[in-house]
């Protein structure tokens, strides 16, 4: 319990937050134990892209909730630039082929709003029984992964101590670690995305030895 003697008090310097987060007590001791490999193992019979739809929407639910719990502390004065560390994140937008640089609440503000009109909308993510999956559907899944991954970068970089105060990580490293689990799995974050939390990444995916399985299309 020793976090909770004044530890976190400080807002920790970026290099102190990353030793804080890859510590064991923090981390080990926050991942819930259940049967990740069920949770990440298709049922007979379910449909593989209805199952992906649905987890994807899950874990934006789940990130965009304990996010919200710590929005209040991501402000345009805490984080006046989008970053992990040291690397920063420009907004992409698509429609106008150009990028540009954000806050952090302004970043992850589109991060939330683009994810939720993708999945609310049914000719990218339907929700109807015998409606068709766009064929460019894993890539989208994909989009969504890779938001997802720029806003949990953020948080660990800079706000674990916050998240740890909150009591918050026992949530947010589980979250994390199926979230990894699952990425991995099926391929669904690039490795460079990885680098800001490599070696976060490299202790998740060496305790489970997940592999990469290709997803039909
Ligand atoms: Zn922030």
């Amino acid at each position: 319990m020793d976090w909770l003697m004044g530890k976190g008090k400080k807002k920790a310097s970026t290099s102190e937050e990353k030793k804080l987060y890859m510590e064991a007590k923090y981390f080990e001791n926050g991942i819930i134990e259940g049967d990740l490999h069920s949770m990440l193992t298709l049922h007979p019979g379910t449909d593989q892209n209805e199952w992906m739809a649905a987890q994807t929407l899950s874990f934006f639910n789940h990130f965009n909730l304990l996010y919200g719990a710590i929005s209040e502390l991501c402000t345009t004065t805490s984080c006046p630039v989008m970053s992990a560390g040291s690397l920063q994140y420009h907004w992409q937008d698509e429609a106008k082929g150009k990028k540009s640089k954000l806050s952090a609440p302004q970043y992850v503000d589109l991060v939330m709003t683009t994810c939720q009109k993708m999945l609310q909308d049914d000719s990218l993510f339907p929700t109807k029984f015998g409606q068709t999956f766009p064929p460019n559907f894993i890539s989208l899944v994909r989009k969504v992964f890779r938001l997802i991954f720029h806003v949990a970068a953020h948080v660990y970089h800079h706000h674990y101590s916050d998240i740890i105060q909150l009591e918050l990580y026992r949530h947010w490293n589980s979250l994390f670690t199926h979230f990894i689990y699952f990425s991995l799995k099926f391929d669904l974050l690039d490795q460079k995305e990885l680098t800001p939390l490599a070696s976060l990444v490299e202790f998740i995916s060496t305790k489970d030895g997940t592999r990469t399985e290709s997803v039909p299309s």
